[in-house]
């Protein structure tokens, strides 16, 4: 990496400037006085500034480069930069840059038609929003007007956004800090073989049980209650769980039993993150909504929305569906959601993505878990794994307890800072590393990732026992 004082040579062989010091201490100073993060107790953090980025690496200010491996917030599937989307941004931004939700915009269209090509089943029509939070906002809005009942269940290993309801469906700790807030959520333990809630020796014990325990919470909420189940079809930030053979199926099958909307959460997983437009395609089930968001644009402008059955859909033909957004299918970011469906067609990114799972990732990790002994379990799909680490084989105590934060948290930051000395900027949840690098990583980089997470697992390793 030809990085020097004043420049470096990219990836395509070109030199370019860095931007100097002074630049960066600019950037750190508004940052630190003026911007307030997420997440994140203000006075205890300290952003990288970022300066450039390309395909699946970053850079900072110093020249230093990362193998974006978290694609941001896993959202970033077509890689920085990626000159198709760029285009699309700038045609569009030159033509129309905006018009408003309530008329009808070439972009928007031809985006909600090829969302709803590839969407299961009569999934046809498409609510655009702002971003997954609010997509489940308002999938949760429609079920309740379609049932006329209010409550919604979802897994307590979930995500489901920041905003009020979505954060309420949320099960993890995010949402603790903002209770009592939707009075009408119930939460229920979803499937999670290596740390089976229901004592489950196999994935086809845990399926049943999961279910038999899903149908507990049905009935002991009252069905008639009930508006719709949530889930996310391969929990994402609470550790890549990909559901046993026949859960969802299961999932499906009680919701038409007791009259719920089922409504799959794709905001991580839509999009190609496991190979697939849609994950619940792999799974073979058909939701009665879908959300989605990050990867139908990979970020490039703040775009998510609700896929919509046509028996939803046709509730409000002649009732009117109260609920909007002033950005909703905004022209500046249908444009590289269009350019989105080129790139993936073009390029064969499903196919790309199920090929270096099963052939690159997955072996390779598989080769981790043998050889680390921190390693407790690797799972996943796609590009879309996590590393789970414990202190014990046995016990599977997690490397860090659960929730961990500050010095709790400290050894899961070694590994990170591990990963982040030799390049790699990881995506760390908990006692877990997740493998997630934009869909476009070429196979070098990929492997070189997880040489540098390998590395790693040593810094892991030295604490056990
Ligand atoms: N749902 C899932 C599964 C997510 O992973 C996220 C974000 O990470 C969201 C919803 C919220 O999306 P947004 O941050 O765009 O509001």
């Amino acid at each position: 990496d030809a990085a020097t004082a004043a420049s470096y040579v990219d990836r395509h062989g070109a030199r370019r400037a860095l931007p100097d010091a002074a630049a960066e201490a600019q950037v750190r100073a508004d940052d630190r006085t003026h911007v307030f993060h997420s997440w994140s107790a203000q006075a205890m953090i300290d952003p990288l500034p970022i300066a450039s980025g390309d395909g699946a690496t970053f850079r900072d200010y110093q020249g230093n480069a990362y193998l974006d491996f978290s694609s941001q917030l896993v959202n970033l599937n077509l890689g920085h930069q990626h000159p198709d989307l760029v285009a699309a941004i700038q045609e569009q931004a030159g033509r129309l840059a905006t018009i408003q939700p309530s008329m009808a915009n070439d972009v928007r269209g031809e985006l909600a038609r090829r969302i709803a090509e590839v969407a299961p089943g009569d999934l046809d029509k498409v609510f655009f929003t702002n971003g997954g939070a609010d997509a489940n906002e308002y999938a949760v809005r429609m079920a309740r007007e379609v049932t006329g009942r209010r409550k919604v269940l979802s897994m307590y290993r979930s995500y489901h956004g920041g905003t009020a309801t979505a954060i309420s469906l949320t099960g993890d700790p995010r949402r603790w800090r903002n209770e009592p807030s939707d009075g009408s959520v119930a939460h229920f333990l979803g499937p999670y073989p290596y740390r089976s809630s229901f004592h489950a020796e196999s994935a086809e014990q845990e399926t049943e049980r999961a279910l038999a325990h899903l149908e507990q919470v049905i009935t002991l909420e009252g069905a008639s209650t009930i508006a719709a189940i949530i889930i996310e079809t391969v929990v994402g930030t609470n550790g890549v769980l990909v559901p046993p053979p026949g859960y969802l199926q299961g999932v499906r099958a009680l919701a038409d039993e007791y009259g719920i909307v089922y409504i799959a959460d794709e905001v991580m997983v839509g999009f190609g993150r496991i190979g697939e437009w849609f994950a619940v395609n792999h799974f073979g089930v058909t939701p009665d909504l879908i959300t989605f968001a990050k990867g139908v644009n990979s970020g490039y402008a703040p775009l998510g929305g609700v896929v919509i059955s046509d028996r939803i859909a046709s509730h409000f033909d002649t009732v009117a569906f109260m609920g909007g957004l002033t950005y909703s299918g905004h022209p500046l970011a249908c444009a590289p959601g269009v350019a989105t469906f080129e790139v993936f067609e073009r390029d064969g990114i499903l196919e790309r993505v199920r090929d270096l799972g099963a052939r690159v990732v997955g072996p390779r990790l598989a080769e981790l878990a043998e050889k680390h002994p921190s390693v407790g379990e690797v799972r996943g799909l796609g590009l879309f794994w996590a590393i789970e680490l414990v202190r014990d084989r046995e016990t599977r105590e997690p490397f860090v307890p659960f929730n961990a934060a500050g010095a709790d948290a400290a050894p899961m930051g070694r590994v990170a800072a591990a990963c982040k000395q030799a390049g790699l900027w990881p995506f760390v949840h908990f006692n877990r590393l997740h493998v997630a690098p934009p869909l476009v990583i070429s196979e070098e980089d990929l492997v070189r990732g997880l040489d540098i997470i390998d590395a790693a697992l040593d810094v892991a390793d030295a604490e056990v026992g």
